[in-house]
C-alpha cells in the first residue's frame, strides 16, 4: 500500500505527476494542534450508529507541504495568459491587470450578502448603476441589465426580450431569426434554443453580409437579425446602417453580438447604427480573466423600446425622498423589481457581481480615452500581424481587419501535409497558445488570430517568428511540426479514445478495510 510512486523525467525537466490518490499515503496529515483546555468528542461520541460511516472515506492522505507541491505543480503543466501569448481568435484572451482582482477581493465587496437591506449595500447598488451608466455611454443604447453570467446567456435574454416585443406588437406569427454564416456559433444555438427557425445567410465574397441576399431573406415572418460585428471573419460590416434599415422596414429587430467591444468602443457605438439590443462580454472586453469557463458576466443593453421587457431587479437612482410616488421612496440607490413586462429574473440575486466589481474597476481606470485607445491598440496589433504572416500563410479576406484576422494553413496543407492543427501543435514548444482553428467553418484550415491590446511589439514579433519558422520547418522537416508539440507534460492524446471512453473518475482499487 505504501510502495513509493515512481517519478518521470518529462521532456521540460518538470515532473509526470501522479494522481493525489496515487500520492496518498497512509498517515500523511497536516499538523492537527489540539486546543489546550477544550474538550474534543470523537464521532462516534457524538452521532448515533446508523449515521457512523462503517469505512473510512476513500480520500488521500498528505501532508500539507505534499498538497501544496501537487497542486502547484498541476498548474505548472497549463498554458496561461500569465505565462505566455495565448492569441485565440474570438475569445480575447487579454492579461488582466491584477488590481482588479484585487479590488474586487477588497472585504466590503466580498463580505455582501445578497439579502442584506438595500440601506446597507448602497456603495454596491452606486458602482452597479455606474457601471451600467458607462456601459451605456460605450455602446449608446437606453438602458442595461448586468444579470446575464455570459455572452450567451445575454444573448438568449436579448432574444427573449424580442420575441415579448414583438407579442405585444402584433408580431406573434415572426417565428425567424436570420443569423449570417460569420456570426458566432452562439448565434445560431441561442436562435434555436429560444424556438426559433434559423435562415443562415451566406456572406458576400468580401465576407460581408450582402444587401441583396438580406433583403430577399427578411419577410413578415422575420423576428431579428443577429450580426457579430466585427464578425467572425474580424471584418467590420460595411453596410451595417443599410443592414438595420432593411431589417427594421420589414418590421424586425436587430440584435448586436457585441462580445467583441475592444474592437469599436470609443469609436462606434451600436445605438447610433441603430441596433436594438447589445450584448458585451465583460470577462472579454472589460478584462475579467475567464480561461476555464469563467465566471463571467454578459450584459445586455437595450434601445427605448425594448426597456419594459428587460429582466429585473434593475437599479435605479432616486435623487430626492418620495420623487417619484409609484417606486420606493427615499433619495439613494434602490432596486426595482416592478416591471410588469418584464421577461423576468434570468440569474440568481444580482448577476455575477465580483466580474461587475472588475469591469468597473477597468474602465474607471482606463477613462474615456484608455478605453479608446485600447480598441486601437487590439485593432493595430491584429492588422500588425496580419501584414506580417501574409506572404508565408494565405489571408482570404486579407484587408483592414479589426480585433482579429483570419489566416489559413491551406498553402502548407498541399504543399506539404502541415495542417492547422499541427501548427497549433507545434506552437506550444515555442511557450505561446495555438490561435483558434478551423473556426470559422467558412476558411479551409482556418487560423483565427486575435493577439488584443495587451500583447507588446516584442512579443508579436516572436509569434511571428514562431509562425515564419514553423513554415520552413514544413518544408524542410515536416516531422519536427507533424510530431509536435516535443516539450509539454502531454503530448497529442488520442482525441477519440479521449471523446469515446473518457475516464473522468479515479475509482479506488480495493474496497479499504471497515472501521473496527
Ligand atoms: C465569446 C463570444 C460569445 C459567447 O460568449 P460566452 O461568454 O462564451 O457565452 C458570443 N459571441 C461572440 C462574438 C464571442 O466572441
Amino acid at each position: 500500500m505504501s510502495a513509493r510512486v515512481s517519478v518521470e523525467p518529462s521532456g521540460r525537466g518538470t515532473v509526470v505527476e501522479p494522481l493525489i490518490f496515487d500520492k496518498s499515503r497512509p498517515g500523511h496529515r497536516a499538523a492537527a494542534i489540539e486546543a489546550p483546555g477544550v474538550e474534543t468528542a470523537t464521532a462516534a461520541e457524538l452521532l448515533a450508529g446508523a449515521a457512523l460511516r462503517q469505512r473510512p472515506p476513500a480520500i488521500p492522505e498528505l501532508a500539507e507541504p505534499e498538497v501544496v507541491r501537487h497542486y502547484t505543480r498541476l498548474s505548472h503543466m497549463n498554458h496561461a495568459v500569465d505565462l505566455g501569448f495565448y492569441p485565440l481568435g474570438s475569445c480575447t484572451m487579454k492579461y488582466n491587470p491584477k488590481i482588479n482582482d484585487e479590488l474586487a477581493a477588497l472585504p466590503g465587496f466580498t463580505w455582501l450578502h445578497p439579502y442584506q437591506a438595500e440601506a446597507d449595500v448602497q456603495g454596491i447598488l452606486e458602482l452597479m448603476w455606474e457601471l451600467e451608466q458607462a456601459l451605456l455611454a460605450v455602446t449608446g443604447m437606453c438602458r442595461a441589465s448586468l444579470q446575464p453570467a455570459a455572452g450567451a446567456h445575454g444573448e438568449l435574454v436579448g432574444i427573449l426580450m424580442i420575441r415579448a416585443y414583438h407579442r405585444d406588437h402584433g408580431g406573434a406569427e415572426r417565428d425567424t431569426i436570420i443569423v449570417p454564416d460569420s456570426a458566432h456559433g452562439t448565434n445560431l444555438a441561442t436562435a434555436k434554443m429560444a424556438g426559433y427557425r434559423v435562415v443562415e445567410l451566406p456572406s458576400s465574397k468580401r465576407g460581408l453580409v450582402d444587401l441583396g441576399t438580406l433583403a430577399e431573406a427578411l419577410s413578415e415572418r422575420t423576428a431579428a437579425v443577429m450580426l457579430t460585428n466585427p464578425n467572425t471573419l474580424g471584418l467590420f460590416e460595411d453596410d451595417i446602417l443599410e443592414i438595420t434599415r432593411l431589417a427594421h422596414e420589414a418590421g424586425a429587430l436587430v440584435y448586436y453580438d457585441g462580445a467583441n467591444l475592444n474592437a469599436i468602443m470609443g469609436k462606434a457605438r451600436p445605438g447610433d447604427m441603430g441596433m436594438d439590443v447589445v450584448h458585451m462580454n465583460l470577462h472579454k472586453t472589460f478584462s475579467t480573466p475567464h480561461g476555464g469557463g469563467g465566471p463571467g458576466a454578459g450584459p445586455v443593453a437595450v434601445c427605448a423600446r425594448l426597456e419594459p421587457y428587460l429582466p429585473t431587479p434593475l437599479v435605479e437612482r432616486r435623487d430626492a425622498p418620495g420623487a417619484d410616488a409609484d417606486g420606493p421612496a427615499g433619495a439613494g440607490f434602490h432596486l426595482v423589481g416592478d416591471h410588469p413586462s418584464s421577461i423576468g429574473r434570468v440569474r440568481g440575486f444580482y448577476g455575477n457581481v465580483g466580474v461587475l466589481v472588475r469591469a468597473y474597476a477597468y474602465m474607471m481606470r482606463l477613462g474615456g480615452n484608455g478605453l479608446l485607445r485600447a480598441s486601437e491598440d487590439a485593432v493595430l496589433n491584429a492588422n500588425y500581424l496580419r501584414v506580417r504572416l501574409h506572404d508565408t500563410y494565405d489571408v482570404p479576406f486579407d484587408r483592414m481587419c479589426m480585433h482579429e484576422f483570419v489566416a489559413s494553413a491551406s498553402r502548407q496543407k498541399h504543399t506539404t501535409g502541415v495542417t492547422a492543427r499541427d501548427i497549433a501543435k507545434r506552437l506550444l514548444d515555442f511557450g505561446m497558445h495555438s490561435p483558434t482553428v478551423y473556426f470559422p467553418l467558412n476558411v479551409p484550415e482556418a487560423i483565427m488570430i486575435e493577439p488584443t491590446e495587451t500583447e507588446s511589439r516584442d512579443t508579436l514579433d516572436s509569434f511571428v517568428d514562431a509562425m515564419l519558422r514553423i513554415d520552413r520547418e514544413s518544408r524542410e522537416d515536416a516531422a519536427i511540426v507533424l510530431e509536435a508539440p516535443h516539450v509539454t507534460p502531454v503530448r497529442r492524446p488520442d482525441e477519440t479514445l479521449a471523446a469515446r471512453e473518457p475516464v473522468l473518475r479515479w475509482k479506488p482499487a480495493a474496497e479499504s478495510p471497515e472501521i473496527s
